[in-house]
């Protein structure tokens, strides 16, 4: 049965106190303010005493509900399995460890009720390793400076969707989202939040280094076809340069021998430095495209517990086994 508020919440070997800790801080948050809602904990491919956790949470709250994927395909593929599941007028979605305080969500629902489609957060301050934190801002500046959309810098997997934002985002072709710039595509009326995030108090990230690197990567290359622009212009300057180089080499005496060998080298070095970083970009746009044109679902369900009836727009290879209650 539809409900009025969905929340989504991604999860990978995530600790089960955590799991609970949400559930209950959920609870107490929406109990007052929504008449009917749903947890939808999506399983990514978890160890086992993860998604026991989730089994047990919907075995005890009939408004929970968990999609256990068939392996672990990431955040972004996990989250578009919560919202195809979701059958809400307003879905949230949320990580699982705590660090997206529910205490905000009343007035995101309030942003919401005034008619905002979207309500995106960002991360005013984050308590992060420095590293991590000097990585986040000069990733977000970059993404926007080159971005052909608008992303809103520090904003993270916490936002509300309206129904109809959900609805188109469900029904985008592509295969691999990045909802960070997705989202702030669609357009319609968009809010923004600013929160200070705590730090992981149980359990350490479950973003490897690779995971980070990965999604930073497909990030770039979705919203950004300035680098493809690129190339020629940068071809173009370095052809101009080569002419005056030339007319230099031709012009230098037999004494200057050695320093223009050094100098040869170093042009040499620094034009295939640039070629093979060009044809690097090409090959990264290219595996992107590949992702695209092979067509394989974004994720695998393994089963569904706690759902009455499988949602009817799931095709059959999102769906390997029949919905089960548990
Ligand atoms: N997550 C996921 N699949 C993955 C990695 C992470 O669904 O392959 C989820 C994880 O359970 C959490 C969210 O993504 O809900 C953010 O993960 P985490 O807190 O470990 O990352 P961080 O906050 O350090 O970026
Ligand atoms: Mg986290």
């Amino acid at each position: 049965m539809p409900c009025e508020l969905s929340i989504v919440v991604p999860v990978y070997n995530e600790e089960p106190e955590n799991l609970s800790r949400l559930l209950e801080a959920l609870e107490s948050t929406l109990a007052p303010l929504s008449s009917t809602f749903e947890v939808i904990f999506v399983d990514d491919g978890s160890k086992l005493a993860t998604k026991n956790a989730c089994l047990t949470l919907v075995e005890k709250h009939p408004h929970v509900k968990l999609v256990a994927l068939s392996r672990n395909y990431g955040e972004q593929a996990a989250i578009s399995a919560g919202l195809d599941h979701a059958t809400g007028q307003a879905v949230i979605n949320m990580d699982s460890d705590m660090q997206d305080p529910p205490a905000l969500i009343p007035k995101m629902l309030e942003y919401w009720r005034q008619g905002y489609d979207v309500v995106l957060t960002s991360q005013a301050s984050r308590k992060e390793s420095p590293f991590r934190q000097f990585c986040s801002f000069a990733y977000y500046r970059l993404l926007n400076a080159f971005s052909t959309v608008q992303i809103p810098v520090d904003a993270g997997e916490f936002r509300l969707l309206s129904r109809r934002a959900v609805d188109v985002i469900c029904a985008m072709p592509e295969q691999n989202k990045f909802f960070r710039g997705t989202v702030p595509w669609i357009g319609l009326r968009q809010i923004v939040i600013p929160f200070d995030r705590d730090a992981r108090d149980l359990g350490t990230s479950t973003y490897t280094g690779y995971k980070l690197m990965k999604l930073a990567m497909e990030g770039l290359v979705a919203f950004n076809m300035r680098p493809l622009y690129f190339i020629p212009f940068c071809g173009m300057t370095l052809m101009l340069i080569a002419l005056p180089l030339q007319i230099l080499a031709i012009i230098a005496s037999g004494e200057i021998y050695y320093r223009l060998a050094f100098e040869i080298a170093a042009i040499l070095f620094a034009v295939s430095g640039v070629q093979i970083f060009c044809t690097g970009l090409v090959a990264i746009y290219l595996a992107e495209v590949l992702k695209e044109v092979r067509h394989r679902p974004t994720y695998i369900v393994d089963q569904l517990f706690g759902f009455q009836t499988a949602p009817e727009h799931i095709v059959a290879p999102a769906l390997a086994r029949s919905p089960t209650s548990v």
